[in-house]
């Protein structure tokens, strides 16, 4: 069993063959997938797609580099999808610095919104971090994100920054970057951070893991992030495999 636990299968990438990539997901043993939403179409289609399939969950939230048009019905929008039985988690949320589309400040709103939406419906949150840590986390803390936890998405920072917000009721996810040669800090995370802290994901269609970076991402590729992490560890696949899938199970309050 495998948890991909950030998967956008709600991306036009999979408009041709998404039948065929859900096949093979199945065929390598994924057991769940979280299709994640960020804004109007992508949160509509992560619905129908959990919907449609038994084994795919959706998170919905709205992305800081598109925080500029979020609405008031967005937001309302969120809220309600938020009892929708396969609904999960809210995200992806956060902070992204690097592009420059929405100013800090909204970003910011956006985030802070989004958490206390989270605590009133009590579902964990999503995290995407792109060049803003220190904001991250003192946003987490200034709007105690602990009391709903959640993940950080394809955790790149460093194993301090990863015991902060384990701290704050946070797993560490971990994604392609950790298969690839050069990627120090995805390995000294996996290397140091217990097993009952992390879980797994693709990012999909994005951050392909090795042997098949460059190429478009899918859920079946999970597995390869899952022996990397056992190959640093010096512990078996199937150990990985069953601790995130029970870790994942855990947090997003699944039964089966
Ligand atoms: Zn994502």
């Amino acid at each position: 069993m495998l948890f991909d636990t950030h998967a956008h299968l709600n991306a036009i990438q999979y408009n041709e063959d998404l039948q065929e990539v859900i096949d093979r997901a199945l065929n390598e043993g994924v057991s769940h997938i979280v299709v994640v939403g960020f804004d109007r179409p992508t949160i509509a289609r992560a619905i129908e797609l959990a919907e449609q399939y038994d084994f795919i969950y959706a998170a919905v939230g709205w992305h800081p580099v598109d925080a500029v048009d979020m609405t008031d019905d967005d937001l309302q929008m969120i809220e309600e999808l938020a009892a929708h039985p396969k609904v999960v988690a809210l995200g992806e949320m956060g902070l992204d610095y690097y592009w420059d589309k929405s100013p800090k400040e909204i970003q910011h709103d956006v985030f802070r919104r989004q958490i206390a939406l989270a605590k009133k419906v009590k579902l964990p949150i999503i995290i995407h971090n792109r060049e803003a840590t220190a904001d991250i986390l003192q946003i987490l803390k200034e709007e105690n994100a602990a009391e709903v936890g959640g993940i950080m998405h394809c955790f790149s920072g460093s194993v301090e920054v990863a015991k902060q917000c384990i701290d704050m009721n946070f797993f560490i996810s971990l994604g392609g970057p950790v298969t690839f040669k050069n990627a120090k800090k995805p390995k000294e995370v996996a290397a140091q951070i217990p097993l009952e802290h992390l879980l797994i994901e693709t990012d999909c269609p994005y951050l392909t893991p090795h042997p098949f970076r460059g190429k478009r991402n899918e859920p079946s590729y999970v597995k390869y992030v899952a022996e990397a992490i056992a190959e640093i560890k010096g512990i078996s696949f199937e150990e990985v495999a069953k601790a995130t899938t029970e870790n994942a199970k855990k947090l997003f309050g699944i039964y089966r």
